[in-house]
């Protein structure tokens, strides 16, 4: 195990349109045994900044350190990284077996007993003991996937690398492996770096997330803290499903005003009074209150089982989440309240973010991509 650190590195790549900044100038620390997840839009630099830790891209500044040792011209092989792609990436024509065995036959120390002994533990661990002796076209994507978790983690790398492992796999295998990832991780401890679009599976499996966008890491921290306290309007509108609402509003000092509502905002922290854009997550704006800040008419519902998303007809596209028994008819009229511990402002230029209604304590009683119950 490792502590993965990269001191501002670049990756420039030419193309008739000019040249393409992949990577930015990234500082990122990953500390021993941390489970790290970059996350990001399509072509953010995700995958990237991943294969230059891998040594698979070189990159054009900047330096890599994998512990004590810095990286940055070793090549992959002399890394003591495993890495696991979208693709499987297996051989086709070894087999289970064959698979898990080469990368510890060209690497380790061992006897072909222990090796053999070793692979047998490991697939046990991935439940793929009883496909040992299949070769990878025998094999489901899952078991495909499997076997390659297995071959990356049967040589006890100091440091796992994975790129968008699940996203070839049908969303109940996702969740599944999902799971048995994160208890290898939990089992093994080894430093590990995620790269995934999907912000769910950022949010669920991260100990800590780096949000992505342009080469350049937004934020980086805990999932809660991301979810709770955006730096930014992309962060925010990436982070979370449904996307956060957002809207124009101006501050007079005491009251907020939106087109829509309008409501009170003690100004014990020393806002400026202004034009801001709000920001509210759908399962913070609360149906029915005593005391509404906004009405509006329900535009669509969508039933999830246990809750409903309820889609306004006001200028902005207003969204709630609510339990499923609040679920109101298509054309009602409905009221609602806006919590201000619960809202973000940003600065209406560059989507900075000027107010966090949510506190550093609130990210203990705040659960993330859950609803809230007021
Ligand atoms: P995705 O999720 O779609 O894989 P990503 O966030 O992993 O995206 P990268 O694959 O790192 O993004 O690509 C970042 C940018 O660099 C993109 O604009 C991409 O087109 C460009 N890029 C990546 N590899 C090359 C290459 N070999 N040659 C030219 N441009 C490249």
């Amino acid at each position: 195990m490792a502590k993965i650190r990269l001191g501002g590195i670049t990756r420039r790549f030419d193309s008739p349109e000019g040249t393409i900044v992949a990577v930015d100038d990234i500082d990122l620390t990953v500390p021993d045994g941390e489970f790290l997840v970059l996350v990001g839009p399509s072509g953010c630099g995700k995958s990237t900044t991943l294969r230059s830790v891998a040594g698979l891209e070189r990159v054009d500044e900047g330096s890599i350190w994998i512990g004590d040792r810095e990286v940055t011209d070793v090549p992959t092989q002399n890394r003591d990284i495993a890495m696991v792609f979208q693709n499987y990436a297996l051989y086709p024509h070894k087999t289970v077996r064959g698979n898990m065995r080469y990368g510890l036959e060209k690497s380790a120390d061992l006897t072909s007993v222990e090796i053999d002994e070793r692979v047998e533990d490991f697939a046990e661990m991935m439940g793929i003991e009883d496909l040992l002796d299949k070769s990878p076209a025998q094999l489901s994507g899952g078991q495909k996937q499997r076997t390659a978790l297995g071959r990356a983690i049967v040589r006890d790398p100091k440091v796992f690398l994975m790129d968008e492992p699940l996203s070839n796999l049908d969303a109940k295998l996702r969740l599944q492996l999902r799971t048995e990832i994160q208890q290898i991780h939990t089992d093994l401890g080894i430093t590990t770096i995620y790269v995934t679009h999907d912000q769910e599976e950022a949010m669920t499996m991260g100990d800590r997330i780096a949000v992505m966008d342009n080469g350049e890491i937004l934020q980086s921290g805990g999932p809660k803290d991301i979810y709770n306290r955006p730096n930014n309007q992309f962060v925010a509108r990436f982070i979370g499903q449904p996307t956060m609402n957002f809207a124009p509003v101006t501050f007079d000092g005491t009251t907020v005003s939106g087109e829509v509502f309008e409501f009170a905002l003690s100004n014990d922290r020393g806002l400026d009074p202004g034009e801001y854009v709000l920001g509210i997550r759908p399962e913070d704006l609360v149906l029915e209150p005593e005391e509404p800040a906004g009405s509006a008419t329900v535009a669509v519902t969508e039933p999830t089982g246990s809750e409903v998303i309820i889609y306004l007809e006001t200028p902005n596209k207003l969204t709630i989440k609510s339990e499923a028994a609040n679920e109101p008819g298509i054309g009602a009229g409905v009221t609602f309240s806006i919590p201000p511990g619960k809202i973000h402002l940003f600065d209406r230029e560059h989507g900075r973010t000027i107010y966090h209604g949510p506190t550093k304590r609130d990210e203990t009683e705040v659960a993330p991509v859950q609803s809230v119950e007021e």
